[in-house]
Parts: structure tokens; C-alpha cells; sequence
């Protein structure tokens, strides 16, 4: 069992003084770890550091393309101890041991692309008249935070750490709860690189004492927040305080639409991977199958078939589905698909699972819901699990007004060979990622990320992502002779 101190100012914070909160392997629901509860002085701490670490000369004096080099070396060092880090995620949140390997490779991904990125952080030069010259540059924003969810951990900390520092931000992460091993792992890299302290730090605790402080303390120039919608809209109202910018990634109800027409095999695996990765539990999960009406029994049927198929265990045994993470995200899953028997039709799945050995796991059967309403709470709203809901539409116009129908708009999948309808569709998507003939084109770190409507505010991912940390200055030099 793993004591997990905060890192502060360089030091690690955590001793027999402190209050301790369990964190638990969701595959069997053993304690695996325990992370100090801190509170708002920790924040305090943590934020003057950085503010120190930041407007230090040893920090200043690093050059963006040896900023770049350090993030390089930090995805090298991920690489080569994948297989330790791969377990820590597959334990902390659960996920089958491929998941979690692919989750660390990503990391690696974004500390190389973002350290490549480093120095080619550019700004302008505008014409303005003969006798001016007119530049933008791109300068840090200073402190900026970091609030991560515990789906995705080591892949949401790996995707904004490494673009605020890029910049030549110092960065305040704070873990979920339930799942600090691999921002704690970052952090015990960070300390041995001999970066200046205070440019890197870990806190952890419950969201709202040690989360809520973050967000609105006045020393913060950005709020990165990853989670839910709720306390996304609380984490921007205590930004906007401050008036300090957030980048917001919120949740999703994001729709697979199977045209008559799809590559049928394709079609299938696309949408039974976008709901069954993480157990559902993903931002961008594909939660709603929308099949054209004319396709939907056959669809329906092969796509069952496949669902019954479906391996459920252990994360370290790398079955298609993992557990849930917890008690709470097991009853609330539980109780949606209890309310769809009343509203709608299981067709297939819909039980809790007991697997022998690892009884104190809470897993859930992949599930297909059919015949509900399109505007029944079911269908609107995150179910955050490996539940699919299915709805038919009639033609193109028909299946755009329902994909759109939510009040999210993360990611949309498009199947079919028509390329006509494949673009058009694509072009009326109000979401912030479109797919056709696939769902994720396997993570994409290049590729902008982010919501329309209440998935969230901004991108990341991508070179876009590092204006999220940078403010532009004008300077216009007035010359002559
Ligand atoms: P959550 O909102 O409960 O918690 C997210 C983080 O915020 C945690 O670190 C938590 O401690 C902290 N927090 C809680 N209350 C806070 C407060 N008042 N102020 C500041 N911080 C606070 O979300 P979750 O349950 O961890 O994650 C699940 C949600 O996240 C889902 O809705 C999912 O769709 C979303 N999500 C979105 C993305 C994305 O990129 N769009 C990725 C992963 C998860």
C-alpha cells in the first residue's frame, strides 16, 4: 500500500500530521493507496511557489527548445517504464491493461509533440506603414491549474501539463480522488529533473476543498478543468471572479449514426468500441446508436450478437470491459437501467456481474436500450457507463435534428459510403469532433478536442492548445532617421 504525499514547493507533504483519504483498485475494491486530504492553505502554499518559481531567472533563463527537451525526456522516461505505469493506471482506474497501455503511450505522445512544439510558438509580424514594425508575442500566462477527472488520468494531466509548460507556465495539478498514482509518478519525475520547484506541483483532496480553492484563488491565471458539467459551470463562475480564462471539458452524449449503407463490420466494431472503452465511462463515448430505420433489425441483431460476445473481468486480466469505479458510479448506472426497464426495452445485458475472485469489483454487463423517447432523460443525459441507447431515424435531415438533439456536442461518428451524405452530415455536426467511418481515429494528439454547447469551452489537443497558455502582446516600434 502506497502513501501518496503532495508536492509543494518542492517538497513532499504527507506525514502521520495529516489526514488520509483511501484510494481503491476498482477491479476487486482492495486499498491500494492513500492520498493526503488537503485543504485550502495547501493551495495557498502551492500557488505562491509557483508564483515564486515562475518569476524566478532559473526558470526565465530556460529556453523554450530546452523546455522542449525536458518534456521529451519525461515521455522517453514514460516509454521506457511503461509497463509499471500501465499497471499503477490499470489499478487506479480499473481499465483493461491494453487500455491503460494505449492511455500511457498517449501520454508519451503529449509530452513529445508538446516538447517538439516548444520553441515554434510563434507570433506575428502585421504591416501597419513604412516607418513601423508591428509584432505579437506570445508570452506565459503564469500559474495556471490543472483539475483532473479520474477517468482518464494519466492522459488528461499528460495533455494540458504538457502544453502549459511548453509555454513556460508553472503548473498546479490536481488528482480525482480516487486516482492520483500516475499524477504523483509525473511529479516524482519532475523532482528529479531539478527543474526549479514550484514549476511543477501535486495536490490532492476532495474537489471542493482543495479543487474549489484552486479554481478561485486570485493568483491563478488559467483553469484547465476535465469533469463534470456541474462543476465545470462552478469552477468557471469562480475564474470568472478573477477574470481568468478557462478551458472547460465537459461531458457528452455523443451519437453513432449508421446509415443503411455503412461497411457493415466496420460500422459494428466502430460502435461497440466507442461504448465499451473504459466501460463506458468516457467523455466521448459513443452513447447513442442512431441506425437508419430501414437497417436497424438486421443492425440491431448483428450488433447483440457482438455485445454477447464481450468478455467482463479484471483490469490486469485485460477483458473488453473493466469495472466501474465505484459504489456511487455503480448505483447511479444501476438505477438508469433500472428506470429504462420502465420507460423502454433491454435488449440485451442490463444485470450487475459477480466475478469470482475479484467480488468486491462492481461490474456491469454491456447493455442495449431500445424504444425510448428521444427527450427522455435517459437519452439527453450522461450515463457514464457501458450503456447504449438506440433510436432510428428516417432520413439525413432526420438523423442530423436527433444527433444534434442533446444539449452536448463532443464527438459524432458518421457511417456510411456515401460521400455526399458523409460531408454533408459532417458539416451540420454541432460537435467539436466528426468521425466518419470511425470513432477516435486512434486519439489523435494533433487533433483539437473539445465541446460545442455544454461539452465544454476551448480545445486542447493539437497545436491550439498552447494558446490556451499564452497571452499575446503588441509592440509596435515607431522608426526613422
Ligand atoms: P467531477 O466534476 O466530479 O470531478 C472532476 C475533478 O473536479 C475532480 O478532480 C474533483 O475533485 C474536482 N472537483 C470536484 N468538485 C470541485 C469543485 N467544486 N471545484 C473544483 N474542482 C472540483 O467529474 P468526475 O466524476 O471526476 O469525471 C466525470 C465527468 O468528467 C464526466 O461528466 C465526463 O464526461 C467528464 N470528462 C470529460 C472529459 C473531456 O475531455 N471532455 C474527459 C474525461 C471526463
Amino acid at each position: 500500500m502506497k502513501r501518496i504525499p503532495m508536492l509543494i514547493n518542492g517538497e513532499w507533504v504527507g506525514d502521520d500530521r495529516h489526514e488520509w483519504m483511501p484510494v481503491f483498485n476498482p477491479s476487486n475494491g482492495k486499498k491500494i493507496a492513500e492520498i493526503v486530504k488537503g485543504n485550502e492553505r495547501h493551495v495557498d502554499d502551492a500557488v505562491s511557489a509557483a508564483q515564486r518559481a515562475f518569476e524566478s531567472d532559473e526558470w526565465q533563463k530556460v529556453k523554450p527548445f530546452e523546455r522542449g527537451q525536458l518534456l521529451v525526456n519525461l515521455a522517453n522516461y514514460i516509454r521506457e517504464n511503461a509497463d509499471q505505469w500501465s499497471e499503477w493506471e490499470c489499478a487506479d482506474v480499473g481499465k483493461p491493461i491494453s487500455q491503460a497501455r494505449a492511455d500511457v503511450e498517449a501520454a508519451a505522445r503529449y509530452f513529445e509533440f508538446y516538447g517538439g512544439a516548444a520553441d515554434k510558438v510563434m507570433g506575428d509580424s502585421i504591416p501597419i506603414e513604412d516607418g513601423i514594425l508591428n509584432v505579437t508575442v506570445l508570452e506565459p500566462l503564469g500559474v495556471t491549474a490543472h483539475i483532473i477527472p479520474w477517468n482518464y488520468p494519466l492522459q488528461i494531466i499528460s495533455r494540458s501539463v504538457a502544453a502549459a509548460i511548453a509555454t513556460g507556465n508553472a503548473v498546479i495539478v490536481k488528482s480525482a480522488e480516487d486516482t492520483p498514482m500516475t499524477a504523483h509518478a509525473i511529479a516524482e519525475w519532475f523532482v528529479a529533473s531539478g527543474l526549479p520547484k514550484g514549476i511543477f506541483q501535486h495536490v490532492t483532496g476532495l474537489g471542493s476543498e482543495v479543487g474549489g480553492p484552486l479554481a478561485s484563488h486570485p493568483d491563478i491565471a488559467h483553469v484547465t478543468f476535465t469533469g463534470s458539467v456541474n462543476t465545470g459551470i462552478s469552477v468557471m463562475k469562480a475564474a470568472a471572479d478573477n477574470v481568468v480564462p478557462v478551458t472547460l471539458e465537459l461531458g457528452g452524449k455523443s451519437p453513432n449514426i449508421v446509415f443503411a449503407d455503412a461497411s457493415e463490420e466496420k460500422a459494428l466494431e466502430g460502435v461497440v468500441k466507442a461504448i465499451i472503452q473504459n466501460a463506458g465511462q468516457t467523455c466521448s463515448a459513443g452513447s447513442r446508436l442512431l441506425v437508419e430505420a430501414s437497417y436497424k433489425e438486421e443492425f440491431l441483431s448483428k450488433l447483440k450478437e457482438k455485445f454477447s460476445k464481450l468478455t467482463i473481468g479484471p483490469g490486469s486480466e485485460d477483458n473488453d470491459i473493466g469495472p466501474i469505479l465505484n459504489k456511487r458510479q455503480y448505483d447511479q448506472i444501476m438505477s438508469r437501467i433500472e428506470e429504462a426497464k420502465s420507460i423502454g426495452k433491454i435488449v440485451t445485458g442490463g444485470k450487475s456481474v459477480t466475478i469470482e475472485g475479484s467480488e468486491g469489483g462492481f461490474y456491469i454487463e454491456p447493455t442495449i436500450i431500445d424504444e425510448l423517447s428521444h427527450s427522455c432523460s435517459l437519452a439527453q443525459e450522461e450515463i457514464f457507463g457501458p450503456v447504449l441507447s438506440v433510436f432510428t431515424f428516417n432520413d439525413v435531415e432526420d438523423a442530423i435534428q436527433l444527433a444534434n438533439g442533446t444539449d452536448y456536442g463532443l464527438v459524432a461518428g458518421v457511417w456510411t459510403q456515401n460521400i455526399d451524405v458523409a460531408h454533408y452530415v459532417a458539416s451540420k455536426m454541432k460537435s467539436g469532433q466528426v468521425f466518419i467511418n470511425n470513432y477516435g481515429a486512434a486519439g489523435g494528439i494533433q487533433m483539437p478536442f473539445g465541446g460545442y454547447k455544454k461539452s465544454g469551452i476551448g480545445r486542447e489537443k493539437g497545436f491550439i492548445a498552447l494558446r490556451n497558455y499564452t497571452q499575446i502582446k503588441n509592440i509596435a516600434v515607431k522608426f526613422g532617421i
